[in-house]
């Protein structure tokens, strides 16, 4: 990123100079009657607004995806209080997590240590 940045940054700078440039009327008025260039500095811009927003969103997802992660890792309760829909033994373990607000209850999510089944508990 950095390198890069530089090279952008040092290529606006010079563009900007070369705009300014008293022996170089042409390209200044090329841009001022609404040229390429100063559209392309704008668009350039804007897609990287856009990318630091994808980048931050990406950032949320893969946050998300962690806690998600270790939510189903987690060693949770064995418990013969649930019996598996597929296997139909109560060898399972149970996760008690609050999903949305503190007010909300909790969300049990149940493994079946037998077959690996899974489902939430309600
Ligand atoms: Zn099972």
């Amino acid at each position: 990123m950095g390198a890069t940045d530089m090279k952008y940054k040092n290529r606006v700078r010079s563009r900007i100079s070369n705009l300014k440039d008293p022996k170089n009327p042409g390209l200044r008025r090329n841009v001022l009657a609404g040229g390429i260039e100063l559209s392309h500095f704008a668009i350039m811009t804007a897609e990287e607004m856009a990318s630091d927003e994808l980048k931050q969103l990406r950032n949320d997802l893969t946050k998300e995806a962690i806690r998600e992660h270790q939510l189903s890792k987690t060693s949770g309760t064995i418990s013969d209080l649930f019996q598996c829909s597929k296997c139909k033994k109560k060898n399972c373990t149970y996760n008690q997590v609050q999903t949305r607000s503190a007010d909300e209850p909790m969300t049990t999510f149940v493994l079946c240590n037998e077959c690996g089944n899974r489902w939430k508990f309600c």
